[in-house]
């Protein structure tokens, strides 16, 4: 079956779900919240702000709270910027989009209070506010022509459409790790290169002139993706699976089979790319670091709460593949080296948010 078919992050609301351990996304959306209002702040003078109704995508908007406090936060943002220039604040549609297998139905769930919040705190200043909902792949057309006033995407777009071909290589890795041979790193960022400039024609079919795309995407420092930043995470992962292969309990070809499907660009790779397809030009661009365990500090058990968040995100692409009996003992395993690595070394994502101007 393909990625996109499969793909998704853990449904529900329970303890293992998306919903419940995505404080680190959270904290990423925080930290992007000036980035967003300089990008929204940089419409004010242009006649998209006087359309009657002011369209938002987010796309791999998931299933937690994440993307309707994003709504709420660009809603407030515009509605600001419409009262510095005298102008009606307008309707606004917000689109939220994920893969088919997203669970839409948690956030359908919290509508209700966020509606309710959005006429308690604002009243009759602003709205209505339709909330939709459009499932699909982000490398495809979601949306018509020309219909979209702000494209925002957080944490999603590092996901690729597939897992690279050509990792055969890969022997005992499940992603780009030190011991890496050199095609398996380029065959990583030609895919990258081959989806992204997809996302950004497609884009551009569906974003209206002045139009702004916001992207968050994880990076690295490092023009070298096998540098701990990148790579220690998912090499601990592998090191758990190889202690499973050791005890009999997963099989060595399932191993060299598997590969996780993302990437993390540099920033530099991104201006490139966004130059060389020239469909939009780069209007900003920041970087900045987020502790991996910045939610695991007060934490007695260390690593805890980041390893429910990397279950949360993959555990259905290591599921599919090795079965659902190796997850528990995987995880645990992974807890306790994330742990042992978390007491002696600070760890830190590196985060790089843009936003493009239709060209
Ligand atoms: N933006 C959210 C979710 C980040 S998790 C937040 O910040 O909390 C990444 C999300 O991207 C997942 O829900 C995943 O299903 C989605 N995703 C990955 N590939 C996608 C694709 N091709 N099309 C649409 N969504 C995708």
């Amino acid at each position: 079956m393909a990625l996109v078919d499969i793909l998704h992050m853990n449904s529900g609301s329970g303890d293992s779900s998306y919903t419940n351990n995505s404080l680190f996304t959270k904290i990423v959306m925080q930290k992007t919240a000036p980035f967003l209002k300089r990008t929204i702040k940089g419409m004010a003078n242009k006649d998209i702000l006087s359309d009657h109704c002011f369209m938002i995508a987010d796309l791999g908007c998931s299933s937690g709270m994440n993307t309707l406090s994003l709504a709420s936060n660009i809603i407030d943002i515009v509605h600001e910027v419409c009262q510095e220039n005298n102008r009606k604040t307008p309707q606004f549609q917000v689109c939220l989009n994920d893969l088919f297998g997203n669970d839409f139905n948690n956030v359908f769930k919290l509508l209700p209070n966020f509606y309710k919040t959005l006429r308690k705190c604002k009243g009759e200043q602003i709205g209505p506010c339709f909330v939709s909902v459009v499932p699909g792949s982000f490398y495809g057309r979601l949306f018509p022509d020309e219909s979209l006033h702000l494209i925002h995407s957080s944490y999603s777009v590092h996901w690729l459409s597939q897992v690279p071909e050509g990792l055969e290589n890969n022997k005992q890795n499940i992603y780009i790790a030190k011991t890496s041979p050199l095609d398996v790193l380029q065959a990583y960022g030609k895919q990258f290169q081959t989806d992204f400039t997809k996302f950004l024609q497609l884009r551009y079919e569906e974003i209206v002139h002045d139009g702004r795309m916001v992207i968050v995407f994880q990076s690295r420092s490092s023009l070298d993706p096998t540098n701990d930043e990148c790579s220690t995470l998912w090499e601990l992962l592998i090191m758990s699976l190889l202690e499973m292969l050791k005890e009999g309990l997963v099989l060595e070809s399932d191993i060299n089979s598997f590969n996780l499907p993302f990437y993390f660009p540099h920033g530099d790779e991104l201006r490139r790319i966004i130059e060389e397809d020239g469909s939009f030009s780069l209007d900003d661009i920041d970087i900045f670091e987020v502790d991996w365990d910045q939610h695991d500090m007060e934490c007695n058990n260390r690593g805890k709460k980041t390893t429910k968040s990397i279950r949360a995100v993959t555990e259905l692409l290591f599921s599919s593949h090795f079965g659902n009996s190796i997850i528990d003992m995987l995880f645990k395993k992974f807890e306790k080296k994330l742990a042992d690595h978390l007491a002696t070394k600070k760890t830190r994502h590196l985060c790089v948010v843009i936003s493009l101007i239709k060209k």
